[in-house]
């Protein structure tokens, strides 16, 4: 059975992992984290989504959003539509919830830059 060739992209070496599609036995990883995203890469795939919501006043227009914790990859387009849907208004604190359980996924989408009131 062929392997799947997976980077690990959890630092910057990059390794080019080999993971068995029935056994999920992984090789090529230059440390243990490279199993554990081996694994989960082709089991179920884990993205964090970041983009930008719109301001409703002041003087930025857009503020950057990311999720808190990574959503399983094919509920990133729910998740980016909803993002597409949201405008805040300041203030807002860096780490303040945007969203909760943005697009069902149990995972809250946050602020990553402070909005201060005009
Ligand atoms: S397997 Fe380990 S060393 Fe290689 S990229 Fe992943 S985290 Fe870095």
């Amino acid at each position: 059975m062929e392997l799947v060739q997976v980077i690990c992209t959890l630092c910057p070496r990059g390794c080019q992992l080999r993971v068995h599609p029935e056994t999920y036995f992984v090789t090529g990883n230059q440390c243990p984290n490279g199993v554990e995203y081996g694994r989960v890469e082709l089991q179920r795939p884990l993205r964090t989504v970041t983009g930008t919501v719109g301001v409703e006043s002041g003087r930025l227009r857009r503020l950057p959003v990311t999720t808190e914790e990574p959503v399983p990859k094919e509920q990133i387009p729910a998740v980016m539509a909803a993002i597409r849907e949201i405008v805040v208004r300041p203030p807002i604190a860096v780490g303040e919830v945007i969203m909760p359980n943005v697009a069902g996924t149990g995972i809250n989408l946050v602020a990553t830059r402070k909005l201060t009131a005009e």
